[in-house]
């Protein structure tokens, strides 16, 4: 019991050889998985790619074709979801709205058949930890959006869970509370250390909350990896388009160079072969001058297309001679909005070579 009162034993989740289809269709395609005790793994992808499959078949709802699920050593493919030991989260939260916060955190020790002081004690630990405590008699129907997810949350970890599933647990709240919850549900895994495996589609959402991101693509893992590493060294096209935003320059190997269109380009990462495609991350470019010409960077001409104001920074959207359009991202500080040359003059821009990686086209 740590200092909340809630910490369970937290346990690493295993999975080998994984495989579920719906007729002819393979939602899941030998997923292996090696989640760590007290981890913190998303699963992250485009729509249909088999996120909740997967988290179902963790849960226990969903029985694959074949492979295994561990918890910690105990092979749990056979067990019904109740009784894996697991604190389950969705999306409509599946609160009892007209229960009171108490009756709807209570639920799942009744079923249990915990005595009742023990139920009291229990539920009383668990609104501390949510930072609920002396909401006990409000009705559901009577918390905001951010009080019933914390609501919903308690309810899944009263009963010392030692594996957290969350599917979209967020999706329903508006942008600010979401990113709120965001952080506290970050905040409440470091308290609690339990192992979490949490299903979004937000990218942005999976690189704020995770320890490791699991890239789901059609029933397949494409990377894992921290959200650092995934943002900073996607192994194919698909993880750099789908992890924040880029532009992408095809490019060729000859003699062992890297030509995009003739030019040579100094690369630090090459993992696309002989055509694969340089990754250009709007805010790892930078405006230069015709002049200057630094030998530790890769540079690029065109013409400036349109710049968009966005606040804390704009966008300006360069058209290469070659015909790309290339994104480019500057804040304020270092670019005035106002000191954009204007529309249609020629640009050159620059890209550090420890920043030009090459990866394979794989979209
Ligand atoms: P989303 O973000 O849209 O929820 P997801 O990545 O969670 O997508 P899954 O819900 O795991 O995707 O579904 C993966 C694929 O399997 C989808 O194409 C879906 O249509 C299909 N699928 C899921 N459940 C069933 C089912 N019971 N019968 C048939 N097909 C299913």
């Amino acid at each position: 019991v740590g200092k909340d009162g809630v910490r369970g034993k937290s346990l690493p989740i295993t999975t080998r050889s994984l495989n579920k289809a719906y007729g002819a269709f393979v939602a899941l395609k030998d997923i292996d998985l090696d989640i760590k005790s007290g981890e913190f793994m998303t699963l992250l992808g485009p729509s249909g790619s088999g996120k909740t499959t997967l988290l179902m078949v963790l849960a226990g709802f969903v029985r694959p074709d074949s492979g295994s699920v561990k918890f910690g050593d105990e092979e749990v493919i056979a067990k019904a979801p109740h009784e894996r030991g697991i604190g389950m989260m969705f999306q409509n939260y599946a609160l009892f709205p007209h229960m009171s916060v108490f009756a709807n955190i209570a639920y799942p020790l009744k079923i249990r058949k915990w005595p009742k002081a023990k139920i009291a004690t229990a539920v009383d630990e668990v609104l501390a930890t949510v930072q609920l405590t002396g909401y006990q008699s409000r009705r559901i129907s009577q918390l905001s959006g951010g009080q019933k997810q914390r609501v919903a949350l308690a309810r899944a970890i009263v009963f010392k869970p030692q594996i957290l599933l969350m599917d979209e647990p967020l999706s329903a709240l508006d942008k600010n509370l979401r990113e709120t919850m965001q952080v506290e549900l970050r905040a409440m895994h470091e308290r609690l250390g339990l192992t979490t495996v949490l299903v979004t589609h937000d990218q942005r959402e999976a690189l704020t909350m995770s320890d490791r991101v699991a890239v789901l693509r059609n029933g397949e893992i494409a990377q894992i990896d921290s959200p650092a590493a995934l943002y900073n060294a996607p192994r194919t096209a698909f993880i750099a388009e789908f992890i924040g935003e880029s532009s992408l320059l095809s490019v060729s190997l000859r003699d062992g160079a890297c030509f995009y269109r003739d030019q040579p380009i100094d690369v630090a990462d090459n993992t696309g072969g002989a055509s694969g495609l340089l990754i250009l991350r709007p805010e790892k470019l930078e405006f230069d001058n015709a002049q200057r010409r630094r030998p530790d960077r890769n540079y690029f001409f065109g013409s400036l297309e349109r710049v968009l104001f966005q606040g804390e920074s704009s966008l300006a959207f360069v058209r290469l001679a070659g015909g790309e359009l290339v994104t480019v991202r500057r804040h304020l500080n270092e670019a005035n909005h106002e000191d954009f040359p204007a529309v249609g003059s020629p640009i050159v821009l620059s890209l550090h070579k420890n920043e030009s990686r090459v990866v394979r086209d794989d979209r």
